[in-house]
């Protein structure tokens, strides 16, 4: 696999960090399902492994391949995404303070506010449209910038690299939570985060069968403690999640395009129906910062927010009716499904700040899947119709 010429990114999701198993020439990697590593003499091991909370070689594989994909040199995989960005935040100590964007996803603003902040960690919220204002909120204390772009459920777009020159210049680090783009439309590292965040339970996984977390960082000492905050804490993928997710990586490229392109088409469909008020997504030219989304991203992903006219019961029947997507919370799998911000995802927000964000009762927020696109297309506008 080595070359001078740096591999393309569906090349490297097939094959970074795979090799075929030295003992049987096995193509795919093996899952290592073993705790402990045999020693030959006391401290002296056969490989780099030793106990499977620290090390274990499916998880190493899984790890090398994120870090390519991700354009980093250290991949670091977690039994979630909420627990890669819990040892994120173990970085800090009390007295310290995150700046974070203000339509964070629910799970990373329960984290801040209900288990970091009674340890002493504290956090405020700001719209990250302006790099001036976000630089006017960074504390003395400020370590950390958390952002993700685009954003949960509101898709908007924060400017990566206008955002990575604030972090630079005041000292505090910034991690972007990669989710909603996966690293196929969008790598933070190179627009100069230092780390890239992920739940891999959504887009990386894509098929909705596993929960898992992982970050990628270029900077070695800040991989070094992120590795000792992981082995420490304990929140490590089990090795078959790992193997599933290797499995997972290889289709990215193709499922994003389709997911892309099917989003697209279906945020062009809705905003001229007439049932429908408002349809975000990064994608349409109407969006107010389109631009920075297409000189940040290879294409607009496959997540869609819209306002229905008539709120809650618009909402309500909509979603009681859709066929063939699915009435679930979660995202980024192959097949489609959708859900209710307000009462699901983001009901751990308190109500008047989700009015404030425009969390509204007639929001719904949609994952396009990779079925059909007439087929979807059919099963909203019946959905929307019969009402
Ligand atoms: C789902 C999600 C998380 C949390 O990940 P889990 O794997 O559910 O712990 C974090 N950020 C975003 C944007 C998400 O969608």
């Amino acid at each position: 696999m080595e070359s001078s010429r740096k591999l393309a990114f569906s090349t490297r999701a097939i094959h970074a960090g795979q090799a075929p198993d030295a003992l049987t020439g096995a193509i795919m990697t093996p899952i290592y399902q073993t705790s402990t590593f045999v020693q030959e003499s006391p401290g002296k091991f056969k490989g780099d492994y030793d106990y499977a909370r620290t090390a274990n070689p499916t998880r190493t594989a899984l790890e090398e391949n994120i870090a390519s994909l991700e354009e980093g040199r250290y991949g670091i995989c977690f039994s979630s995404g909420c627990a890669a960005m819990s040892a994120v935040l173990h970085l800090l100590k009390s007295g310290d303070h995150v700046l974070a964007c203000d339509d964070v996803y629910g799970g990373s603003f329960r984290l801040l506010d209900k288990v970091y902040l009674p340890l002493g960690i504290e956090y405020s919220m700001v719209s990250m449209d302006d790099p001036e204002k976000v630089a006017a909120e960074i504390r003395p204390n400020t370590k950390l910038i958390w952002i993700e772009t685009p954003t949960n459920p509101l898709l908007k777009i924060i400017d990566i690299a206008a955002i990575a020159k604030v972090a630079r210049n005041k000292g505090a680090l910034l991690a972007v939570d990669n989710t909603f783009a996966s690293p196929y439309l969008q790598n933070p590292l190179t627009l100069g985060a230092d780390i890239a965040a992920h739940s891999s339970t959504k887009y990386l996984g894509g098929h909705s069968d596993l929960v898992g977390g992982a970050l990628v960082t270029n900077d070695e000492e800040l991989a070094k403690r992120l590795h000792y905050i992981q082995n420490a804490i304990g929140a490590i993928p089990s090795p078959h999640d790992c193997f599933l997710l290797l499995r997972s990586t290889k289709t990215l490229a193709l499922r994003m395009e389709r997911h892309c392109q099917n989003a697209l088409s279906i945020a062009e469909w809705l905003s001229a129906h007439t049932a429908v008020e408002k349809v975000y997504y990064p994608g349409l030219s109407s969006h107010p910062r389109h631009e920075i989304a297409a000189k940040q991203m290879k294409a607009f992903g496959g997540m869609i927010s819209v306002v229905l006219k008539g709120g809650l019961s618009s909402a309500r029947s909509f979603l009681e009716r859709v066929k063939i997507f699915s009435l679930a919370e979660s995202l980024g799998g192959v097949e489609s499904l959708i859900e209710h911000p307000a009462i699901m995802t983001h009901a751990s927000i308190p109500a008047e700040q989700r009015a404030a964000l425009g969390i509204t009762d007639g929001l719904v927020r949609l994952s396009v899947g990779i079925e059909d696109l007439n087929d979807l297309i059919e099963d909203i506008d019946a959905s929307l119709s019969s009402r």
